[in-house]
């Protein structure tokens, strides 16, 4: 019989979102897979999206990221082993990552659409963790930078896009399948790699590289590409954790950062001490060699970005959907629908640019008004969505109330991941400096960009307006420096404003236009104006198990 004081009756609370499919549940991603040339992806998406949203899964993301890796420096007999000890968990994330491609599939099936495929499953799988993306990304990210030597690429790419993971310490010649790292940030500089202080000594067919690396993540990685200054200047290298003649590269681990978010990914400080690695590119040609692999990366950021947004709006409309307060369910009460609309509105944006941005990358080759779009787009794209994360992040968990705010709710996890890729990669100033110098280096870029936005031309007159205001900022070269937050954030929500008003529906196309465009709203989430069918874009947004 139940006892009379028995008060633990659990009512009004939500289901847990999981038994859904991540892709499946998300038009504005679907919508944009489609537009952007990967319809054939389609039926890969949703088999993906439906493991991302199983409650196996983001389980299993839940325990990488509460089982940090430990470093083991030395054994028992003091020899150093430098070796970092994963929770298994964090083995099987890697593992069904890999399976799907999204460490490589693009270099390996090279047909249209392919990064944009291989985006919408980043998409998809970084809800599910996002730290263990980080040596995903770096391995998809080497192989453009590993073709600048022919004889490297031949040898390893089969193995950096072998759909095999295979985690163990042994030669990557003996395994089927390799990941890759990178390290360029040193002690005394990270933006500015010119400081680097890491030499690299001709040696033989190779050379001997010592120094150190500030921040060097998934150092159990088979490669690394590194930057060090050779006797020509800095130059790229390619590292392996096997030197040629079979023996242990000294790749030695001092410590594993401990880190706000990002848990699940093991961030170390490493020593290099006569450290056996091949030239990449010329020497003195470094930056320029390794930036092919940056420019991936930093659409990884952008699709990162993206995706905790998702993430966020599809917990914060879920709980609102199923939480009554004060008589009526949150989602229908009108404050909280435009606060789950404005949130819902900045994740179709970020999805929008990013997947048109993988499109870019696709299409660079075959196309020239791709490639000079790329070189503006991605580092507008990655500041924007990124500075966008974490304020987006911080209200979709404040949708939860207390819920929200306790770690078995996916909401703090978004939260600590949120700020991480605004910093890596470039961060912001960096970025925003970056777009100045495309601009004065590559103007071709800027024409191509505004080509872009011209297609929307006539089609809302905020957006029209909103286009003549940056054209008359990008034309003012005075304190061009300190006004380059501003400038590229407006290329951003233009760019956004006129994906958004071409493919989206009126009532987030709208809703864009309003708040981000013709400053209709305030500064926080959940000002959107009276008049924006909010009703509409929640309803758009719920995910449906
Ligand atoms: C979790 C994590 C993992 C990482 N993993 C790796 C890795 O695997 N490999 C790797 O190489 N690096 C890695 N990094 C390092 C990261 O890329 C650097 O932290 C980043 O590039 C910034 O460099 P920094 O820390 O030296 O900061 P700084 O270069 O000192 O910059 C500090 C601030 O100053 C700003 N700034 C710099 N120059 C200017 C300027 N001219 N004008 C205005 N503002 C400026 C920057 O935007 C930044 O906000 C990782 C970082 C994190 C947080």
């Amino acid at each position: 019989m139940a006892s009379p004081f028995a008060t633990h009756a659990v009512t009004n609370q939500p289901p847990p979102l999981t038994g859904y499919d991540v892709f499946g549940a998300d038009a504005a991603l679907r919508e944009a897979v489609v537009r952007e040339g990967a319809a054939w992806a389609v039926d890969e998406l949703h088999e993906l999206g439906r493991l991302a949203g199983s409650e196996e899964w983001q389980e299993e993301g839940r325990r990488a990221e509460a089982n940090r890796p430990e470093l083991r420096t030395h054994d028992r007999y003091g020899h150093r082993i430098d070796l970092v000890e994963y929770h298994p968990a964090y083995h099987r994330l890697m593992e069904t990552a890999v399976a799907h491609g999204l460490h490589g599939a693009p270099w390996a099936d090279e047909r249209p659409g392919a990064h944009v495929a291989r985006a919408a499953k980043v998409i998809a799988w970084y809800q599910v963790d996002g730290g263990h993306v980080c040596p995903i990304s770096m391995t998809y990210s080497s192989v453009p930078a590993l073709r600048h030597e022919p004889a490297l690429a031949a040898e390893w790419e089969p193995r950096l896009t072998s759909r095999a993971y295979d985690p163990s310490n042994r030669p990557a010649a003996e395994k089927a399948g390799a990941t890759c790292g990178m390290a360029m940030t040193e002690k005394q500089g990270g933006s500015d790699v010119r400081a680097n202080t890491t030499v690299a000594r001709p040696d033989g067919d190779g050379y001997r590289l010592t120094g150190h690396k500030w921040f060097c993540s998934a150092p159990m990685s088979d490669g690394f590409l590194m930057l060090a200054q050779a006797p020509g200047g800095l130059s790229c290298f390619w590292v392996p954790r096997y030197a040629p003649d079979g023996a242990r590269n000294p790749i030695h681990i001092q410590r594993l950062k401990d880190k706000l978010g990002d848990r699940s990914n093991a961030s170390s400080e490493i020593e290099l001490l006569d450290t056996w690695g091949a030239l990449v590119g010329e020497e003195g040609r470094g930056v320029r060699t390794i930036i092919e692999m940056v420019g991936h990366t930093r659409l990884d950021c952008a699709l990162g970005s993206a995706a905790i947004m998702r993430h966020g709006v599809a917990q914060a409309t879920w709980h609102a959907h199923h939480r009554q307060a004060f008589g009526a369910p949150l989602d229908q009460q009108p404050l909280m629908a435009n606060v789950l609309a404005d949130l819902a509105v900045e994740s179709e944006a970020a999805t929008a640019a990013a997947l048109r941005l993988a499109r870019a990358f696709d299409e660079r080759d075959r196309d020239e008004h791709e490639s000079a779009l790329l070189r503006v787009l991605t580092p507008v794209v990655k500041y924007w969505t990124c500075k966008r994360a974490p304020q987006h992040a911080a209200e979709a968990l404040e949708c939860l109330g207390g819920a929200g705010y306790v770690e078995e709710s996916p909401l703090p996890r978004l939260y600590r991941q949120s700020p991480v890729n605004g910093v890596w990669e470039g961060s912001g100033n960096v970025i925003c400096l970056d777009v100045l110098r495309a601009m004065a280096r590559a103007p071709e870029s800027v024409d191509a960009y505004w080509a872009e936005v011209g297609l929307a031309a006539g089609a809302d007159a905020r957006l029209d307006a909103a286009v003549e205001a940056l054209g008359k900022e990008l034309t003012d070269l005075d304190s061009i420096e300190l006004r380059a937050r501003r400038i590229v954030e407006q290329m951003a929500v233009v760019l956004q404003g006129s994906l958004l008003v071409r493919h989206a529906p009126a009532a987030v196309a709208d809703a864009f236009c309003a708040s981000r465009l013709a400053g209709e709203s305030g500064r926080a989430f959940g000002t959107l104006p009276a008049g924006v069918d909010v009703a509409a874009i929640v309803k758009r947004a719920l995910p449906t198990p």
